[in-house]
């Protein structure tokens, strides 16, 4: 009977757990939705001069941009945890695609800000490549986000024992003591307004997931006025 009763409370709090992530989801997407309506109401009601269309019509793509950041966002997660999305686990070298990540990142990142990438000639883990990838540019975007202006992001890889380690710094806000768990929950921010109402709060979710569906772990080492730190360690082959 104890086993049942244990098998039933987990059930139950997968249950809820995937209850209210629908609800948090419905009320992230619901936000977009109230201001490209209120909007279109404006446009409707009011005769806009070329301007003020030029301006409604500017608010109305912004929002439906964060939508569709967010809907991606979130079928990648749903594609994840359901299995959908198979992983195909590969040797690779984390050196080598740290670097192909970062001279993509090289050009789109914000300008005075210096990005830059170190690591031994290889080090070489089992993983899959798209994830990994995507793993690299949450975390990479974040600190172009919320690194200081003309400041340095630096990622390095290196080998500690078994582990493949990943690490992504930056001399940014930095984030605060009481907040560096919660950073990892689904659609938390730190302060919203911070990432130019960009930000949806899944990446480092995402990043997480990502890093435990390799068997390693993500964490965060971050000193308010100093920047942050974050590393992924994977079992290096
Ligand atoms: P978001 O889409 O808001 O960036 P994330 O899940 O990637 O969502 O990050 C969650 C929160 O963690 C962010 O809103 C931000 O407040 C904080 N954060 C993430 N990366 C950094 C960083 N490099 N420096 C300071 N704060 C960060």
């Amino acid at each position: 009977p104890y086993r049942r009763q244990r098998q039933m409370c987990i059930r139950d709090s997968a249950f809820k757990a995937e209850a209210q992530f629908t609800s948090d989801a419905s009320h992230e997407l619901r936000t977009p939705v109230t201001v490209i309506l209120a909007e279109c109401d404006t446009l409707e009601r009011t005769q806009p001069t070329a301007e003020d269309y030029q301006e409604g019509v500017g608010v109305i793509r912004q929002q439906a941009q964060q939508m569709s950041r967010l809907i991606g966002q979130l079928l990648h997660i749903t594609r994840l945890e359901q299995g959908t999305q198979k992983t195909c686990m590969e040797r690779g070298d984390l050196t080598a695609l740290a670097e192909a990540v970062c001279e993509q990142q090289k050009m789109i990142a914000p300008e005075g800000v210096v990005l830059t990438c170190d690591g031994p000639d290889s080090v070489e883990a089992q993983m899959d490549v798209i994830l990994m990838t995507r793993l690299l540019n949450n975390l990479i975007s974040n600190a172009f986000r919320y690194g200081s202006g003309g400041g340095h992001v630096r990622v390095t890889v290196r080998r500690t024992g078994s582990c493949a380690v990943l690490s992504v710094s930056d001399d940014g806000a930095g984030i605060p003591l009481d907040q560096q768990e919660k950073i990892w929950q689904r659609f938390y921010q730190v302060d919203a307004a911070r990432s130019g109402g960009e930000g949806t709060g899944l990446g480092l979710y995402m990043v997480r997931q990502i890093a435990q569906l390799h068997g390693g772990t993500a964490a965060v080492k971050s000193a308010p006025g100093q920047g942050s730190t974050f590393t992924v360690r994977i079992p290096a082959e």
